[in-house]
């Protein structure tokens, strides 16, 4: 893909991105627990106390008050200032890679997804409908706009990730008698393959495999987790999916650049 160095852009994408991590922050809090993203506005979990903007300043603010509320003196979760950071981070590499094209806004809006599946994922092992379907809403006119492959291959791709998911379900049910994966799972694969298409959705399903089968072995080794114990896969398609996304085609050459 074509590499942007305009410094420009990557400095706005930054900005964006850590005002769209701290919304997503509160996305992955609030949506499980299904209650509305925009009201009420947001208040210190501990004293209740109604945040001011010069408060919810991403990273900033967190920095500023050393990490205490500053109301209650509570510790504040290094979730926000985290999700915030890594949200900025991903999207100025997407940025990157990308440019100042039309396929920007898809890979923002895809990133946005991504973070908030991962974040919820991991709190709660739930990857919510909601989510999806909102990103859905963006994504599919978006994907209609800018089609760097034909559409065929992204409607493929939705069918094929989600269908490949949800036979590994029906699979382990009848097989090992527990569930593998979750539905949450095989939805996530419908807009990941619709984003990204059939080789990059195969390599989706690769990478989380491969990248989950890694830190399943450690966190079973380091006695963490213990073998059978339920470890949420969200995360890792989020990241499989990113990587090829961004740098798929470029690792499939490498790979079969080697073996044939
Ligand atoms: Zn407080």
């Amino acid at each position: 893909m074509f590499v942007s160095n305009d410094i420009g852009l990557l400095v706005v994408v930054g900005c964006y991105g850590l005002l769209i991590g701290s919304f997503l922050n509160v996305v992955s809090l609030r949506v499980p627990e299904g209650h509305s993203v925009v009201f009420p506005p947001s208040t210190c979990p501990h004293c209740q106390h109604r945040l001011k903007a010069v408060d919810l300043v991403p990273v900033f603010s967190y920095i500023w008050l050393r990490g205490k509320c500053r109301y209650c003196f509570s510790k504040i979760s290094l979730q926000y200032p985290l999700g915030e950071l890594l949200t900025a981070l991903l999207m100025v590499i997407t940025a990157q890679c990308i440019g100042w094209s039309s396929e920007l806004a898809t890979g923002i809006v895809f990133v946005a997804m991504l973070v908030a599946v991962t974040l919820t994922d991991l709190r709660t092992m739930l990857i919510p409908d909601k989510i999806l379907l909102v990103s859905m809403a963006f994504l599919i006119p978006l994907r209609i706009w800018s089609h760097p492959l034909g559409y065929s291959d992204y409607m493929i791709g939705a069918l094929l990730g989600s269908g490949m998911i949800f036979a590994l379900i029906v699979i382990s049910f009848w097989i090992l008698k527990k569930e593998g994966m979750g539905l949450g799972d095989c939805k996530l694969m419908i807009v990941v393959g619709w984003v990204v298409g059939i080789k990059a959705t195969l390599l989706t399903l690769f990478l989380a495999s491969f990248i989950g089968g890694l830190v399943g072995i450690l966190l079973i080794v380091t006695k963490r987790a213990e073998r059978g114990s339920y470890i949420p896969f969200g995360p890792y398609l989020a990241l499989g999916a990113w990587i090829s996304y961004l740098w798929g085609d470029a690792l499939l050459d490498w790979y079969f650049g080697l073996y044939i």
